[in-house]
C-alpha cells in the first residue's frame, strides 16, 4: 500500500518548515505518510484542491494568501473556522466532502500559555494587524479573558471591523497605530506582515508594561525586527512563531491521524536547526 499523501499549499511556499515537521510528526508516531510543499496561486486553488483529494490525497494545510479561499471552497467548517472566516487545514471526509478547520488559535494559545508560561487572564493584550492571522488568534485569546484586547492596524477601518465583529466575545478594540501613544499593554503579539520585509510596526516608545512580553507571529532565520525590539525593551519573553507553527501542524496532524504527536522535542529540532544555520 501507499503512504497517505498530504500538502502545504502556498504562495509563495519554498521556505516552508511544514515538510520537515510534519516528517518529524510522523517519525515519532509511526504514521505512514508523505507531506509535500505546492506553489500555489490563488487562480488555480480551487482546482488543484480538487485534483489533489480526486487523486489519493488526504490533507491539504494551507497558508499565505488561501486561507479566506479555503474558507469558501470547504463543504463543512468546525465552529472555530466559522468564527475565523479563514481555514488553514483542508481534510478530506470517508463520504468525499471536504472540511474545513483553523489551527492557528489554538497553536498560538499552546505555545503562549503551555510551551511559554504566560498568563492571558486580566492581561492588557495588543495585537498589531488585523489580516487572517488576527481572524484565527481573536477567539481564542479573548476566551482567556484579558482585561482589555486592542487590534491596532495600518488601515485603521480593517481593525474597528474586526473589533465590531468579535465584540461579542470581550472587551476588544480597533484603532490605528498613531492612538497607541499613552497606553501600555502586558502582552504585543505582532501579526502584521511586517517582519517579512524586514520592517517595523510604527510603535510608541513605552507602550510595553514593566515585565511585559513581546510575540512575532512570523519567523525567520535570523531574529525579527520586531523580536529585535523586543529585546531592546527588555521584554520578559519575547519569542517568534515557530512554537505557534509547530503547535498549528500537530493540531492538523490530530485531525488527520487521530494521534498527537508531542511538540517540544520538534520545536527544539528546529531550533536548533536555526542555530547552526546562523
Ligand atoms: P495578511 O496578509 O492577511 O495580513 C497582513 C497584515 O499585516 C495586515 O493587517 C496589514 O495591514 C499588515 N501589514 C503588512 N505590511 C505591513 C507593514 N509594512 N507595516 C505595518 N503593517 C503591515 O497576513 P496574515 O494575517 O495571514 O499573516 C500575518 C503574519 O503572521 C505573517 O508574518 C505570517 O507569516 C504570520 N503567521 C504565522 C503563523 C505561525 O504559525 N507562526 C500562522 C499565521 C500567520 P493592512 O491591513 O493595512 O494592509
Amino acid at each position: 500500500t501507499h503512504p497517505d499523501r498530504y500538502a502545504v499549499f502556498g504562495h509563495p511556499i519554498k521556505h516552508s518548515q511544514s515538510p520537515r515537521i510534519h516528517a518529524l510528526f510522523a517519525a515519532q508516531t509511526g504514521q505512514d505518510l508523505v507531506y509535500t510543499a505546492w506553489d500555489v496561486a490563488p487562480e488555480r486553488f480551487e482546482s488543484q484542491v480538487r485534483e489533489f483529494f480526486g487523486s489519493g490525497g488526504r490533507g491539504i494545510n494551507c497558508t499565505v494568501p488561501l486561507k479566506e479561499l479555503a474558507w469558501r471552497i470547504a463543504d463543512s467548517r468546525s465552529e472555530r473556522a466559522e468564527r475565523a472566516r479563514a481555514v488553514n487545514t483542508l481534510a478530506l471526509r470517508d463520504d468525499g466532502s471536504v472540511f474545513g478547520d483553523n489551527t492557528d488559535g489554538i497553536g498560538l494559545l499552546r505555545d503562549l500559555r503551555d510551551n511559554l508560561g504566560l498568563h492571558l487572564v486580566n492581561a492588557k493584550i495588543l495585537i498589531l494587524g488585523a489580516g487572517g492571522a488576527t481572524r484565527g488568534i481573536l477567539a481564542p485569546l479573548l476566551a482567556e479573558q484579558p482585561a482589555r484586547l486592542v487590534i491596532a492596524n495600518r488601515t485603521v477601518a480593517t481593525a474597528e471591523t474586526l473589533a465590531v465583529e468579535f465584540g461579542d466575545l470581550g472587551p476588544v478594540e480597533g484603532c490605528g497605530f498613531a492612538t497607541l501613544a499613552g497606553h501600555r499593554f502586558d502582552l504585543i503579539l505582532n501579526a502584521t506582515a511586517a517582519s517579512l520585509s524586514g520592517e517595523l510596526p510604527p510603535l510608541p516608545a513605552d507602550i510595553l508594561a514593566p515585565g511585559g512580553s513581546c510575540y512575532d507571529l512570523a519567523y525567520a532565520s535570523e531574529p525579527t525586527p520586531f523580536v529585535r525590539w523586543g529585546r531592546e525593551k527588555h521584554a520578559v519573553v519575547n519569542a517568534d512563531g515557530i512554537g505557534m507553527l509547530v503547535e498549528q501542524a500537530a493540531e492538523a496532524f490530530l485531525l488527520w491521524r487521530g494521534v498527537r504527536p508531542a511538540t517540544r522535542p520538534v520545536i527544539e529540532a528546529l531550533e536548533a536547526e536555526r542555530r547552526t544555520a546562523i
